[in-house]
């Protein structure tokens, strides 16, 4: 890859230079002045345009494609009573479309690495895991999903009705299985499973402790929701007498091996302790905004040293967000509460890549351009008609609307070329995500 602009997030930026692939990694990069030339390789002429790593998804939920546009005006808990019935009805081939769907469209975004939290399994619904897993197989994005449950519904003080939970000894077993037949912890791998209960108010503290022991033993991550809405805290305060920072920490689920989705209402000694303990947090400001839950405390988290990446959180709750897009909501909305030093490009760049792939355990493989490093990489046309009037390329990346992909690389393989898919049929995810739809959709009115 030649004459291109670099922002490779650790090192200093290259204005016109060249990037060398040898396999699915980046073998060196520099200046063009200083290129080696290397012949017999394949070279693509970047002219006009930015390189940056892929970006890293660290929070979504693909089955919610088939859900966009539902209580439009709802908060979390009023969003959530309204779509649990919705999604009891879901079986693995709305899953299988709706995830084609969603992970076309963060790789047509710039996103090379997703995870995924799944935690509704009805029962008699075939494979919904494998499902998923299949859908990001073939587009040849790298992929971590976490195996989701729910074990506290109505009957015992959770918010989901009793007919989406499960048991804690078949999601203990279900969740053991999942790690077992998928997860692959090498350099290159291009899928790692996580172990992810669904939130406080959806899920026992014996899941969450036990979930926490399983992940440790497997030696695999552990994600959950936590601290996204006022009324969580409420939950919280009111059913187990504390905040819920207090209540994941009582339960041993602050680490190294933790990233949290949303951490919007922190205190500053929550921030505090992500710190000190090297706990995550996926930044959804989309969804946030969405469902009116606040703005993260993100430009304290980073002055205090937590780290933070992003995330585009389920589609039914951030209608087609894209993970470019969600730099520049997360540059907006921290300015909107900090003033306009609160975060950079350059800043929301690193959230979105390096930052996510912090929260994954995979900052040695992903999220820089860096010889050594996996290549995954974004190529981002800023010589458009309207781009062009920016001289900064990562300025115009973040502050506005998405440019054009030109290439998006997976391990050195192309997954989007001119702002096509190339692994799959381009227009054939975003019809899979529409049928999935209609699919729930009659399942729902029939249940
Ligand atoms: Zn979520």
């Amino acid at each position: 890859m030649e004459n291109v602009h670099i922002a490779p997030v650790i090192g200093p930026e290259i204005e016109s230079g060249y990037i060398r692939i040898e396999g699915d990694r980046i073998a060196e990069l520099g200046p063009m002045a200083q290129s080696p030339g290397a012949p017999g390789t394949t070279r693509i002429d970047a002219t006009g345009c930015l390189a940056t790593p892929g970006l890293v998804n660290t929070h979504h939920h693909l089955y919610q494609w088939a859900t966009q546009g539902l209580a439009q005006d709802a908060t979390l808990f009023e969003w959530l009573v309204a779509l649990y019935e919705v999604w009891a009805a879901m079986d693995a081939e709305v899953v299988k479309g709706a995830a084609s769907a969603g992970l076309g469209h963060l790789a047509l975004s710039g996103c090379t690495t997703s995870s995924d939290h799944h935690y509704i399994f009805p029962k008699g619904r075939g494979d919904l895991f494998a499902a998923e897993i299949e859908a990001a197989r073939e587009l040849g994005l790298r992929f971590h999903p976490a195996r989701g449950s729910m074990d506290r519904g109505r009957s015992a003080g959770g918010l989901p009705p009793d007919v989406v939970v499960e048991e804690l000894d078949e999601i203990l077993a279900a969740t053991a299985e999942a790690v077992d037949t998928y997860h692959d912890p090498s350099f290159s791998s291009m899928l790692r499973v996580a172990v992810a209960p669904c939130s406080p108010f959806s899920v026992s503290a014996d899941l969450m402790t036990e979930a926490a022991r399983l992940a440790r033993d497997k030696g695999v991550r552990l994600h959950t929701h936590l601290a996204e809405t006022l009324d969580e805290q409420e939950h919280c305060l009111e059913q187990f007498g504390m905040r819920p920072v207090d209540y994941m920490d009582k339960l041993g689920w602050l680490g190294q091996d933790v990233w949290f989705a949303h951490a919007v209402h922190l205190s500053d000694g929550d921030i505090a302790r992500f710190a000190a303990t090297g706990t995550g947090s996926a930044h959804c400001p989309s969804s946030n905004g969405r469902l009116g839950a606040g703005i993260a405390r993100v430009s304290e988290m980073l002055r205090r040293g937590a780290n933070v990446g992003l995330g585009v959180d389920g589609s039914a709750s951030s209608e087609l967000t894209t993970m470019a897009g969600e730099m520049r909501q997360a540059l907006l909305f921290q300015r909107a509460r900090y003033g306009p030093k609160a975060l950079s490009a350059r800043q929301a760049l690193e959230l979105a890549t390096l930052g996510g792939a912090r929260n994954l355990g995979r900052q040695d493989e992903l999220g820089s351009l860096e010889p050594g490093k996996l290549a995954d990489l974004a190529l981002w046309r800023v010589d458009g008609p309207f781009t062009a009037a920016v001289d900064d390329p990562v300025c115009a990346l973040v502050f506005g609307p998405q440019p054009p992909l030109a290439r998006l690389l997976v391990g050195g393989r192309t997954v989007v070329e001119d702002g096509e898919l190339r692994t799959v049929a381009h227009d054939a995810t975003g019809r899979a995500g529409a049928e999935a739809h209609r699919r729930l959709m009659r399942l729902a009115a029939d249940r």
